[in-house]
């Protein structure tokens, strides 16, 4: 299978198409990917999207590509600050993004909604938008990883600020000591990455946890999956579960 390839309806909304039709033959899944920085979740993404033909859909990616073609509202330009800044963008905001991206929750491909919900009120407007156009998803798997895993994964990763090419100090260390294999560049560890940016983000990442958690797990949505091991092994863990869950479960659009 394969997702759609342009995801111009998902990154523009509104009347934009995707080039390829949005009917899809067979049974389509519907996923929420839930995880904490470090967790592998946008390899996974890629992956489970590859094996599903579900299309990619990500909240970052839509402020991202606005960002490369210039915002053109007010609210964009008002979200973007947010983003430079590190800091959410307002609930209201990204469930109008959502919104007005209805074709790809009713899309033939299914979707995988990556960093959407981030919120209790998101998970909530989520549900409401779903019930509205009488579609049911499937899961909302969360990738649970060892802090202590976490912490090792974020800090010790390097980038090149000349050609962008990433190095882990333990995981994928460079053949020359802080010096980028790529270009030869000096390799500068990011603000983000920093012990005690990590540190807030993990802790900001625990309470979105706990709520999200509490909010699938009541509706009998929740999928968790252990994350501490390599990305093939993770990939496995996902489809096995997803497997199980499909196979006891009504279609995700009713009839
Ligand atoms: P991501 O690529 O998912 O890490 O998103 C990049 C940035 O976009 C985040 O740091 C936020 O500023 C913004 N963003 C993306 N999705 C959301 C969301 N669901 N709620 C609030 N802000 C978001």
């Amino acid at each position: 299978m394969t997702a759609s390839e342009d995801r111009s309806a998902w990154l523009k909304g509104g009347d934009a198409h995707c080039e390829d039709s949005c009917a899809h033959p067979t049974q389509p899944i519907r996923l929420v990917l839930l995880g904490p920085p470090g967790s592998g979740k946008g390899t996974q993404a890629v992956t489970i999207c590859e094996r599903y033909g579900c299309c990619h859909l990500s909240t970052g990616d839509v402020f991202r590509f606005a960002k490369r073609v210039g915002a053109t509202t007010p609210a964009m330009r008002v979200a973007l600050e947010a983003m430079q800044r590190g800091d959410l963008v307002g609930d209201n905001m990204v469930t109008d993004i959502v919104r007005d991206r209805t074709r790809c929750m009713l899309c033939g491909h299914g979707f995988l909604l990556d960093g959407f919900p981030r919120t209790g009120a998101q998970a909530e407007a989520l549900d409401l938008l779903l019930q509205e156009l009488g579609v049911k998803f499937d899961a909302a798997v969360f990738l649970r990883v060892d802090e202590n895993i976490l912490i090792e994964r974020l800090t010790g990763r390097r980038s090149c600020p000349g050609c962008g090419s990433i190095f882990h100090m333990v995981f994928h260390p460079p053949t020359m000591e802080g010096r980028c294999d790529g270009c030869g560049g000096e390799l500068v560890q990011r603000g983000d990455d920093r012990i005690e940016a990590v540190t807030r983000r993990l802790e900001i990442w625990r309470e979105t946890e706990s709520v999200l958690l509490a909010h699938y797990r009541e509706r009998g949505l929740a999928l968790e999956i252990s994350a501490d091991g390599s990305p093939a092994a993770v990939f496995e863990a996902i489809v096995a579960a997803l497997a199980k869950r499909l196979e006891s479960a009504a279609p995700s659009i009713p009839a």
